[in-house]
């Protein structure tokens, strides 16, 4: 396990103070590793000063190299860009040619790839089922109405293969949302012409990636 240093500010009192962090994680060498990221642990410090817990947010690679063929998920807190090369140790040690290699910018959505691909789905996929999913759902009650799904599981329910998401709005949890596979199965044949297009670095595909291809195969159509 690699270590490293980082200062954090507490966000009660402003106290400033050096805390260990773990930037990178290897759940093939480290399997332990994998319920502390994903119970958030990991990121954990408590203040000196005042003894507020919360989470620090530093950029955190996780990797797993044997799931499903391996991916590598790239952490950077509130990234507004789109993709990034991975430099560094990590490049060293990883080459990731076939596998995806992704960027998100928060830990729910750190938690959706790795469920994503545990599950051995594709999340370009994914994304687009949860935006056709918003997009039905339009005409339910506004309150009621989450903006944004999160993949937890793949399960047997009542003998139907169904796909579970955490369904939030404005980041408040509503509940969890049953939908069944034979859905994504549709959706890797709807949006069949952008999966060939090559991701390449380490990318953000999200909501938007799946709205951006749509909109350049209409473009193309015209
Ligand atoms: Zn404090």
């Amino acid at each position: 396990m690699i270590t490293d240093e980082d200062v954090v500010v507490c966000p009660v009192c402003e106290h400033e103070q050096t805390i260990t962090i773990c930037p990178s994680v290897n759940v093939t060498t480290d399997p332990e590793m994998r319920e502390k990221v994903l119970s958030g642990e990991i990121f954990e410090f408590t203040c000196d000063k005042c003894g507020f817990s919360g989470y620090a947010g530093y950029p955190f690679v996780y990797e797993d190299k044997e799931t499903n063929g391996g991916f590598l998920i790239y952490l950077e807190p509130d990234c507004e860009d789109r993709e990034v090369g991975i430099e560094g140790d990590i490049a060293d040690q990883v080459i990731y040619h076939e596998r995806p290699m992704r960027l998100v910018p928060d830990m729910n959505s750190l938690k959706d790839k790795i469920f994503i691909f545990e599950a051995g789905l594709d999340d370009r996929v994914v994304e687009l089922f949860k935006v056709l999913t918003l997009a039905k759902m339009q005409d339910d009650d506004p309150e009621k109405i989450p903006d944004e799904l999160k993949f937890t599981k793949r399960a047997e329910i009542n003998g139907e293969d169904m796909l579970l998401f955490a369904a939030f709005r404005n980041e408040e949890l509503l509940g969890t949302l049953e939908m069944p596979y034979s859905l994504y199965q549709t959706c890797v044949l709807s949006g069949e012409p952008i999966w060939d297009v090559p991701v390449t670095e380490c990318a953000a595909i999200d909501q938007q990636w799946v709205m951006e291809r749509l909109g350049e195969e209409k473009e193309t159509e015209e």
